[in-house]
């Protein structure tokens, strides 16, 4: 079969919702990507910052077969003996007394939702059906009911009302304005991304996240960090909120928490917040399976041993430099933090961020246009110096030719 082919098959037996580049794959090694034809691409999305420490980590990959071939699921009816030791190792690493695994990001964010409401009324005391979270205008966090009832993205929330209350929302990057709707005494948590990813790679003023959380503390509201896309070494720190040094009362992961393997997520807390969700009232059949456990721990140890953090630094700074020294009249804007990178193009001759990444699918590298204007560039962080200027070479010869 051929590449026409697949994409014809999905657009005829699967939900159109998705709008997908047309590009059929079927191989991937490190920070490359093959398609069924055989051509060899750079992938700049990494599956949507999933595949952090690249296709088919080796070590990774040979963790997955392994627990594969000896146990993948017994529910949390049982023990096993992939799990605690799962969470010791993801508590040490990331500082926090307790984790609760789940699968996908959404479901983490839920989680983190539901932790922050019932510590605010076991521990805050706030008055039954009464708790509120602050969020921010452009947030993502998935695309659960709950989730997109707090989203100001149409697309997104659009036509599938009627929607969870319990949510403000205020403008991003906004100190005044969460100062103001923290004065509300039902206010029980702050659910932030560090850097809006989905939006389109909006990073915060400096000093942003700590003043928040400040603000929060004084307040005794929890501060939520959305870290799915943001976290494990991504943006040049294990934490985008590493930058600076604020510590989430709720730290929120997903994607690359397993390499890009599979589904794996996690909320962690300290025992004064994790403890107030009791046996029962909270769980998820592949939540904490001996699989996604032994690969969480191969794909955590793979960002240490390869110092994926500070790569993901010193590259995004290369990148961002040697991106600004393109002239190009469609690069509007270039922004970002360590390898989470984006271009707002400016539309030349009726050509737009769509007709790039088409042309650059030709020239061999692989990004997605979001919100119509944006490109986010988001290699693997085990990328080479020598890629990334290849990759600089492929955009500029793109641009020209666009
Ligand atoms: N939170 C953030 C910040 C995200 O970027 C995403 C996905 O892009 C999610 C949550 C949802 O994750 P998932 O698609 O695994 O449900």
């Amino acid at each position: 079969m051929t590449s026409k082919d697949f994409i014809e098959m999905e657009d005829k037996y699967g939900a159109h919702n998705y709008h997908p580049l047309p590009v059929v794959l079927s191989k991937g090694e490190g920070v490359y990507l093959w398609d069924v034809e055989g051509k060899k691409y750079f992938d700049f999305l990494s599956a949507y910052y999933a595949v952090n420490q690249g296709h088919c980590h080796p070590k990774i990959i040979n963790t997955l077969t392994e627990q594969a071939k000896t146990l993948t699921l017994t529910s949390r009816a049982f023990y096993n003996d992939a799990l605690g030791p799962y969470e010791k190792y993801i508590t040490d690493y990331f500082g926090y007394d307790k984790v609760l695994p789940m699968n996908s990001g959404a479901e983490a964010d839920e989680t983190a939702i539901k932790l922050c409401r019932r510590w605010a009324y076991d521990k805050k005391g706030l008055p039954e059906n009464q708790a509120k979270i602050i969020v921010c205008e452009g947030n993502f966090h998935g695309r659960t009911i709950t989730i997109i009832s707090m989203s100001t993205d149409p697309d997104s929330y659009k036509g599938f009302g009627p929607y969870t209350p319990g949510f403000e929302v205020i403008p991003y990057n906004d100190l005044v304005a969460l100062e103001k709707a923290l004065e509300d005494p039902n206010v029980a948590g702050f659910l932030v991304e560090p850097i809006q990813g989905e939006a389109g790679v909006f990073v915060p003023d400096e000093g942003y996240l700590k003043k928040a959380y400040d603000l929060c503390k004084s307040k005794n509201v929890l501060f939520i960090a959305d870290e799915v896309q943001t976290g494990i070494a991504r943006t040049g720190k294990l934490l985008a909120c590493d930058h600076e040094n604020v510590r989430p009362d709720i730290l929120i992961l997903g994607k690359a928490l397993s390499g890009g393997v599979l589904p794996v997520s996690a909320v962690l807390a300290d025992d004064d917040i994790m403890l107030v969700i009791k046996p029962g009232e909270h769980g998820s059949t592949f939540g904490g399976n001996p699989v996604a456990c032994k690969v969480a721990v191969s794909a955590l140890e793979v960002v240490k041993e390869e110092n994926l953090a500070e790569r993901a630094e010193k590259l995004g700074e290369l990148f961002r430099s040697e991106l600004l020294k393109i002239n190009s009249e469609m690069i509007e804007l270039v922004r970002g933090k360590g390898l989470l990178n984006a271009i707002v193009i400016k539309p030349k001759n009726g050509k737009e961020a769509w007709d790039v990444c088409l042309k650059m699918k030709e020239n061999g590298l692989l990004a997605k246009p979001t919100h119509q204007h944006v490109i986010r560039f988001a290699p693997p962080l085990v990328i080479t110096e020598e890629q990334i200027y290849e990759a600089i070479a492929i955009i500029k010869k793109t641009l020209e030719e666009v």
